[in-house]
């Protein structure tokens, strides 16, 4: 698992990976006001495999500018983009590190891609990653803190 800081630009947005598949979200869990969709192009870290870029229509709170991913359509995500160039790592363990900007990624995707190295000129890492933590009738974000820089 990557240390540190991984992108180069300062540190934006917090980050939220919901677990729960019966929790849409479409109210923020932390501030209550509604969500909207937004399309992302994340930076996931995969074991086995390395970093890679992903497009994902996201839940976000702009006024905490806060990113939410549903885990089932992300993981579905992740094996559709794996099934055709690596279906072995499809199920390994995987981290999203941060947010790439959309015009860089959008520019690799037309072939005039650049490497990776190139490419974390262009990558924020997340301020905050929260859990979502949900009982029945009452969810609410657990703050991790700071990832550890
Ligand atoms: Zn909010």
């Amino acid at each position: 698992m990557p240390k540190g800081r991984i992108g180069e630009l300062p540190p934006r947005y917090s980050f939220m990976l919901n677990p729960y598949a019966e929790v849409r979200l479409s109210k923020c869990p932390k501030c209550q006001k509604d969500t909207h969709l937004r399309k992302f192009a994340l930076l996931i870290h995969i074991e086995g495999w390395g970093a890679m870029a992903l497009g994902k229509t996201c839940r976000y709170c702009s006024r905490c500018e806060m990113i939410m991913v549903h885990q089932d359509e992300l993981e579905a995500k992740l094996a559709q983009s794996f099934s055709q160039i690596a279906p072995e790592v499809i199920g390994n363990e995987y981290m999203v590190l941060g947010t790439i900007e959309k015009k860089v990624w959008q520019e690799g995707l037309q072939g005039r891609g650049k490497q990776l190295a190139a490419m974390l000129q262009h990558v924020a890492d997340f301020k905050n990653v929260y859990d979502l933590k949900y009982e029945p009738g009452r969810w609410y974000p657990a703050n991790e803190g700071p990832k550890k820089a």
